[in-house]
């Protein structure tokens, strides 16, 4: 099968586009022949490495993807050959003490797909049967690949996790890339009023396309938390979703109301930052972190997304050949929304 991958770590040059042997499905597994795949942040990391980071070498980068089932592991018996699928990037062991109860994104041996095993940058991919999802007729699989990791964690952060109801107000601090177009949507649907702050005039049209009713420009206002604080009739957010981290998380203390939940997924600008703790105490906050999320979010959120309550926004589709190049946009932080390759 042709895939990109890599034998070391390093910028986008360290991407080599070669055959690999096809995947073969164990018991329990099913081979998806895919046609998309979609970017995300966490591929950038993968491909320049961390300390610890042990990869059998090559390594195939990619989480999300969207395809057909090629191949049947045995015992496997509620798939079929052909059908369309999406896949969902989590692995989990499915026998801990959290897969058993249901917490599997907090599996003992939790794995994501092309973090520490091979990925979805390949006309194919190996995956237990538990994490695909058969696709409706006619739904297109560049629009499942990428709605299905961004929508299961904004699913999870939010909702399982944050527990939002409606009538409240969610404060997000980043306007254009895929977690956050995806909360301002997840947001919305729970029935809470969305505000957004964004870099530019441009992400923040996109996030009032997507349903935001108050947008804050932070190249404009540099205390932004200000201007939410004035946007709440100074009471503050009940939830702040701040994904970003550094430059950021001080300023989303502030813009959190009394008693207000932070929710956070990652950190796009950075992992380390200064907190000042009186915050936390003095206005009984909650810092709820999760990461990614369950199979049942999974089976909740692309429901949602199949019905066209949810939808990824998709800024461009490369072919796969050029995963470079895709990686570069990425990179760069230009882009309203998601990145796809086309695979075949
Ligand atoms: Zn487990």
């Amino acid at each position: 099968m042709r895939t990109i991958h890599f034998h070391r770590h390093g910028g986008p040059e360290v991407l080599e586009d070669h055959d690999l042997p096809d995947p073969v499905p164990g018991p329990g597994q099913v081979l998806v022949r895919l046609s998309a795949a979609a970017l995300n942040h966490a591929d950038l990391w993968v491909r320049e490495g961390w300390p610890g980071l042990d990869l059998e070498m090559p390594h195939i980068p990619g989480s999300d993807g969207a395809g057909e089932i090629g191949a049947l592991g045995e015992g496997v018996r509620n798939l079929q050959e052909g059908q369309r699928v999406v896949v969902n990037a989590n692995l989990s062991c499915g026998e801990c003490e959290w897969c058993l109860a249901g917490q599997d994104n907090l599996c003992r041996s939790w794995h994501l797909l092309g973090e520490t095993v091979r990925g979805t940058y390949a006309e194919a991919v190996v995956v237990p049967a538990r994490n695909v999802l058969p696709l409706p007729d006619g739904f297109d699989e560049h629009a499942a690949a990428a709605a299905a990791l961004v929508f299961l964690t904004a699913w999870h952060s939010l909702i399982t996790r944050g527990h939002l109801q409606a009538g409240e107000t969610v404060l997000i601090v980043g306007a254009s890339g895929g977690v956050n177009t995806a909360a301002i949507q997840v947001a919305r649907l729970a029935g809470a009023r969305v505000l957004v702050v964004g870099s530019t005039a441009e992400k923040l049209k996109l996030a009032e396309s997507l349903g935001a009713q108050v947008t804050i420009d932070r190249s404009t206002h540099e205390n932004w938390s200000k201007a939410a604080f004035e946007a709440t009739a100074r009471r503050g957010a009940d939830v702040v979703v701040d994904n970003v981290g550094a430059g950021t998380m001080p300023l989303s203390l502030r813009a959190a109301r009394k008693g207000g939940r932070i929710l956070t997924v990652g950190n796009t600008g950075g992992p380390k930052y200064e907190i000042d703790n009186r915050f936390i105490f003095a206005k009984h906050l909650s810092i709820v972190g999760s990461t990614m999320g369950t199979l049942r979010d999974f089976a909740t959120v692309m429901p949602l997304v199949f019905q066209g309550k949810l939808k990824a926004v998709v800024d461009r589709t490369y072919p796969l050949a050029q995963a470079a190049e895709a990686q570069v946009y990425l990179a760069s932080g230009r882009q309203m929304g998601k990145i796809t390759l086309a695979i075949r």
